[in-house]
């Protein structure tokens, strides 16, 4: 029989196990940054996920697109938004596109909070900061390509990013150092500029959309 030699390494999980691990754990981070903040606000974390969602969204948001974001039941949602509704920090409005349903929007109290909590993850993004350009790029390269993997898998929430924006032309410029291009503004669009929450997006059909992300994987 082959027996392999026992190296000190053999116990390691893969590379992929040890990412995950790695932002799971910066994923803690986060929250408890952003629990220490939003309880001094008076709001529970997803109370104050609920106002950043809403923020630069000009019309409004719907409570199902809010549960889906959050991974919640519609009946969570639909607590919190009550809770925040009593608090003025939400009011609710038709909907421009469909008059018989509610859209959800930020009060201007609502507005001040969530600039208030924007602050509450700084210590990270201080630290990403202090990383070398270069390893940043590569690492919001990354995260794309990792969020790309998972958009296939259905277990990703919709996002205003660039990739499911009909506003994206990717590979305009084949071969070219910036290939890709924003139609909205009328510019190429590097990779260190792709957003992944930008409030000018509009939605393309969804096989535009999985052949982006898809290319991009
Ligand atoms: S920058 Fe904004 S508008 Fe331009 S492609 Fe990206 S998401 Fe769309």
């Amino acid at each position: 029989m082959d027996i392999k030699p026992e190296t000190p390494w053999d116990s390691t999980p893969d590379i992929s196990a040890r990412i995950v691990t790695a932002i799971g754990r910066i994923a803690t981070v986060l929250r408890s940054g952003m629990w220490e903040v939003s309880t001094g606000e008076g709001l529970n974390p997803a109370q104050a996920e609920i106002l950043q969602l809403l923020q630069h969204r000009t019309r409004g948001v719907r409570l199902t697109w809010l549960a889906r974001q959050l991974s919640i039941s519609a009946a969570s949602a639909s607590d919190s938004v009550a809770a925040l509704v009593s608090k003025g920090l939400i009011r609710k409005a038709r909907a421009e596109d469909d008059g018989r349903a509610t859209a959800l929007h930020l009060t201007p109290e609502g507005e001040q909070v969530v600039q208030r909590l924007a602050h509450a993850l700084s210590f990270a993004d201080s630290a990403a900061s202090r990383l070398a350009p270069a390893q940043q790029v590569q690492m919001l390269t990354g995260l794309f390509k990792l969020i790309a993997e998972l958009q296939k898998t259905d277990r990703f929430p919709e996002l205003r990013a660039c990739l499911s924006c009909r506003h994206f032309e990717p590979n305009k410029y084949p071969a070219q150092e910036v290939p890709h291009h924003c139609a909205l503004v009328n510019a190429p669009l590097p990779i260190s500029f792709l957003r992944i929450d930008c409030a000018e997006h509009e939605p393309t059909d969804p096989v535009s959309q999985r052949r982006n992300w898809e290319a991009f994987a």
